[in-house]
């Protein structure tokens, strides 16, 4: 799997790696195969959140990185609401706990809700000199919010910005990308399938993306990837519980568009004229 370097970290990460909402819903030992395929197929930036099935979700992903931790770049996220300095060093205790890990890889804030941004980051910071967070970054932040954090930890300290980011919901790329690339930021996308919506736009858009595809030998979802993947700033995190469906997105990082591809997905998904950040 193609890695690229992950912001101001200064270490490489999978272009694409897997997400893990809901799937406390699914078969849960056809998640964790799922998983444990993708980890070996090396999409091993691996995202899941206190909030995902109330915790039930990280014990998933425990389970199946049990045996494979020392290959995993594991993020989680603090919900706001566990956000202050105290709080947030005992949601990530309980993160690790549920994870049966001693460590993450990035800790997030999942998104702002009024919280002091001052103590969540001096909670991480806190985290990171104790060994329990090896970098941190944020979720859901537009850049007047990016702006407020630099201000308070300075540049080269925000790993990433995880946020909303798929063909027919582009809004990003306004403000949000270019900020973050200004700022060595590395952007996450989330959600790169719509959440199962993937086929619900313009019959034009969907038959310009299968054209595109087939001429790639490649299928639509994998172009959907590689466009939303095809600047050096852009990783995506795509969910999939079915080992077909993980081995289909791992392919995707072979897949190179041309200029005239990606023009061509630009004018059929256009970027519309939202200059805010998209929320789910
Ligand atoms: P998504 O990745 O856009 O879509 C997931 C859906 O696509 C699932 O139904 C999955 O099916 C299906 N799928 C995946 N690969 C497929 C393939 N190759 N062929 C056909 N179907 C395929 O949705 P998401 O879960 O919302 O987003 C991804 C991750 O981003 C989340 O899991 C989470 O980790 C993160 N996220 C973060 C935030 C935030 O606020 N920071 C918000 C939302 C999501 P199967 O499961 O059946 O394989």
């Amino acid at each position: 799997m193609k890695q690229k370097p992950f912001g101001c970290s200064g270490i490489n990460v999978p272009v694409i790696g897997m997400g893990t909402w809901k799937t406390e819903c699914d078969d849960k030992k056809e998640v964790i195969e799922a998983i444990q395929r993708g980890l070996d197929l090396g999409m091993v930036h691996l995202d899941t959140a206190e909030l995902y099935g109330t915790g039930e979700v990280e014990e998933i992903v425990g389970k199946a990185i049990d045996q494979k931790r020392e290959k995993v770049f594991l993020a989680s996220k603090v919900l706001p609401y566990n956000a202050t300095f105290e709080g947030t060093l005992k949601a990530c205790e309980r993160s690790l706990k549920r994870l049966c890990t001693d460590h993450l890889d990035l800790y997030l804030l999942h998104w702002r809700d009024g919280q002091s941004l001052e103590e969540t980051f001096r909670a991480f910071e806190d985290l990171k000199r104790h060994g329990k967070i090896r970098m941190y970054g944020v979720s859901n932040f537009d850049v007047e919010d990016l702006k407020e954090a630099i201000a308070i930890v300075g540049e080269d300290k925000i790993a990433c910005n995880q946020v909303l980011y798929h063909l027919k919901e582009r809004s990003i790329e306004h403000k949000v990308i270019p900020f973050c690339e200004e700022h060595k930021i590395a952007v996450v996308g989330y959600s790169p399938f719509a959440q199962g919506h993937f086929w619900d736009s313009k019959p034009e858009g969907d038959k310009v993306l299968q054209k595109i595809a087939k001429s790639h030998r490649a299928t639509p979802r994998q172009t959907a990837l590689a466009f939303l993947t095809r600047k050096e700033s852009l990783f995506t995190i795509p969910k999939a519980s079915k080992i077909k469906h993980v081995e289909e997105n791992c392919i995707s990082v072979e897949l190179k568009l041309s200029h005239e591809d990606i023009h061509e997905i630009k004018r059929v998904f256009p970027l519309g004229s939202f200059c805010g950040l998209p929320m789910l």
